[in-house]
């Protein structure tokens, strides 16, 4: 057979003769596509692709989940195939170009430093890395200078070649040239008789590829840090120097995630939270659990406050429940089963056994089981700013994050299926007025579906989940809310909508869930008198809308950079007298915004003016008033807005007139 077939995306098919390239495909179809070509993604027409290492898939990456695999745009096809010639636009090709941009750093490295060995150069998220054994550390000036060594290849525009060598050959290869990394590699991942290679200029690695064509296209890319890491990731082995790197298509591209991390450096709430005196972890105290300070707990009574307030008007009875309760309430739930690895141990008292709890739903549970429950009773919403212990890893606690303890602004809703569409609706209501209350105008909604072919896995009936499901849906389509359905993501107590915000920089936050549960109402057993006098099983959904306050009150910090909205400040006004013959006018002020319930400091500290007002800014205060003898004698003061700079003089009455009514509004600015 001379001749092979390639169908093209569009299904057109257009015969070749064997051997052809998709580069040699890409010119036939145009010259455009074939200069914008970076790599192919290839499948076997005939099936047999995807079956085994055979045919198109020898000396390859293992194929994709729909049996395809990328391939270099000069490496000739040999068989029947599907062909899509991927460019900058497909994220697969993203993914190839930073392996690429790895091989480049790979290859400045051993020009700069011959002696180095080789690690592994995957790609990864926003770039990749490559490691290497080396005995001195990698300074900031040796990063500057591989970089530019890799501009200097990269203008050279080296191609990325593949070659094959048998399997024995490789391996001297390597143990002439003493990368020992590599030989080990190469026995544990070679597993046929020829090995692939790739060079780029002098640099050779063993990789399967595939690479973009040449070196040209990688420009944009900064070298991040130096980080250590064992071999293999495994301690006990040698330690390696990982160069981490940013790259991107494009300068913009890369410009913009540099932005990006610069800004999440800024808005760090473990830093802010600590230059604001927020909030504090004490290691006397152990990991992952949060002190709040004055101020962080002033903010946080005030975002509690207002929920509580809305949680009321909303319908909801607010219940508290004990944070210890018996184990064996556990084994009723499940959670000691299923839930077991993130709860903390149990505590003996008098022989019984007691677990801290790491959820709120049995004890809510225990309150709608006090009485026998009509249809004319429901909804019962029962809401709890409920605090949980659960057990994290201390390697992934970070700062509000991710916590050991945490309170919850959650609540169980008890319904009938008739009332159930009207329940979500209101809590997904409920959901954006949370967001709008606190500036979030961008989110996303995500619902995850059972997987409809294995009732097996999950709890409940087909007839319920069918029923649940609809009724998010609905309620998504009602409100014009769009959101992405996920199948076979749902617990397997029951499907939910999880809502996630998305912050000033663009960073996406899990929020809001509202989810149903088949599960636990079948457990506890839990009943209602329906309009038939007869018993049924009530439908139960577990909605929390901040999440935890913790992790919220983080969130709040970064977005915010610390600046939060006037009726939030801990400190809403500081007042800066000019010198010390003012102090009585500066009392007056002090006192007038006190007793209007505005949060007011006096700076009283013998300091020059410019210094006071630095200060407040640093602590992000959102209005300054200074007061001088000019202020003092017309019953004044001169305001100043942490952003907006000097607004100057106005008579104080006026000023507190409006402070009020900007910590109404609840204004975000
Ligand atoms: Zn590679
Ligand atoms: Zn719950």
């Amino acid at each position: 057979m001379d001749q092979i077939h390639v169908t093209l995306p569009d299904g057109s098919v257009k015969e070749f003769p064997k051997g052809t390239t998709p580069v040699d495909v890409a010119k036939s179809i145009s010259p455009r596509l074939a200069e914008a070509a970076l790599v192919a993604k290839v499948s076997a027409t005939d099936g047999n692709g995807a079956k085994g290492k055979s045919g198109i898939f020898s000396n390859s990456v293992d194929p994709a989940e729909d049996g395809s695999l990328l391939y270099d745009l000069r490496r000739p096809l040999e068989q029947d195939v599907k062909l899509h010639i991927l460019t900058e636009k497909d994220p697969d090709a993203l993914y190839v170009f930073r392996h690429s941009a790895a091989h480049l750093l790979a290859a400045a490295v051993m020009e700069l430093y011959p002696n180095v060995k080789l690690g592994i150069g995957p790609p990864v998220e926003n770039g990749f890395f490559y490691e290497f054994l080396r005995e001195e550390p990698f300074t900031p000036e040796d990063l500057v200078k591989i970089e530019k060594k890799m501009h200097e290849l990269a203008a050279q525009d080296l191609p990325n070649e593949r070659k094959l060598l048998p399997k024995p050959e490789a391996l001297k290869l390597y143990q002439d040239s003493k990368q020992l990394f590599k030989c080990e590699l190469i026995e544990e991942k070679a597993d046929e008789p020829m090995v692939s290679f790739y060079t780029t200029g002098k640099f050779i690695d063993f990789c399967r590829g595939p690479h973009i064509p040449s070196t040209k296209r990688i420009q944009a890319f900064k070298l991040m840090n130096v980080a250590g890491a064992y071999w293999k990731g495994q301690e006990g082995n040698p330690q390696l120097q990982r160069i981490y790197a940013a790259a991107f298509f494009s300068q913009k591209e890369l410009d913009a995630h540099l932005h990006r991390l610069e800004e999440a450096k800024r808005r760090d709430h473990r830093r802010l939270g600590a230059e604001l005196d927020l909030f504090s972890i004490q290691e006397q105290a152990g990991p992952g659990l949060i002190f709040w300070h004055p101020k962080g707990g002033l903010i946080r009574t005030l975002v509690e406050n207002w929920l509580r307030e809305e949680l009321v008007k909303r319908g909801y009875d607010l219940v508290f429940t004990p944070h210890i309760m018996l184990f064996d309430l556990w084994k009723t739930s499940g959670h000691a089963n299923f839930y077991k690895e993130s709860m903390f141990g149990a505590v003996e008292v008098e022989k019984a056994h007691y677990q801290l709890k790491p959820m709120n739903c049995p004890g809510h549970i225990l309150i709608y089981k006090t009485k026998l429950r009509s249809y004319r009773d429901l909804p019962v919403r029962l809401a709890e700013l409920g605090t949980v212990y659960r057990y994290e890893r201390s390697g992934v606690l970070h700062g509000l994050l991710r916590v050991r303890g945490f309170t919850q602004d959650d609540a169980h809703i008890f319904c009938t299926p008739g009332q159930i569409e009207l329940e979500v609706e209101a809590c997904v209501d409920f959901a954006f007025a949370v967001m709008k209350n606190f500036g979030f105008d961008k989110y996303e909604v995500e619902l995850s579906d059972w997987d409809e072919k294995h009732p097996e896995n999950y709890a409940g009936k087909p007839e319920d989940w069918h029923r649940a499901t609809n009724a998010l849906r609905s309620t998504m389509d009602r409100m014009n809310i769009p959101y992405k359905r996920i199948e076979g993501e749902a617990a397997f107590y029951g499907p939910k909508i999880d809502v996630k915000l998305i912050d000033a920089i663009g960073r996406s936050w899990q929020l809001t869930t509202v989810q149903f549960d088949f599960n636990l109402p079948a457990r506890f057993g839990l009943e209602y008198v329906g309009e038939d006098g007869k018993r049924h099983q009530p439908l139960m959904v577990h909605r929390a809308l901040l999440g935890s306050v913790e992790r919220f009150f983080g969130i709040l910090i970064e977005h915010y950079a610390g600046a939060f909205p006037l009726w939030l400040a801990p400190v809403q006004v500081e007042i800066c007298p000019v010198s010390e013959k003012v102090q009585d006018y500066a009392k007056h002020v002090h006192e007038t915004l006190k007793n209007h319930s505005i949060r007011v400091h006096l700076d009283e500290r013998n300091e020059k003016l410019p210094a006071k007002i630095r200060d407040a800014q640093m602590q992000k205060t959102p209005y300054m008033l200074v007061v001088g003898p000019k202020e003092a004698d017309a019953g004044s003061v001169s305001v100043r807005h942490r952003s907006k700079g000097d607004l100057g003089a106005r008579p104080l009455a006026d000023v507190v007139t409006a402070l009020q009514e900007e910590i109404a509004s609840r204004l975000i600015q």
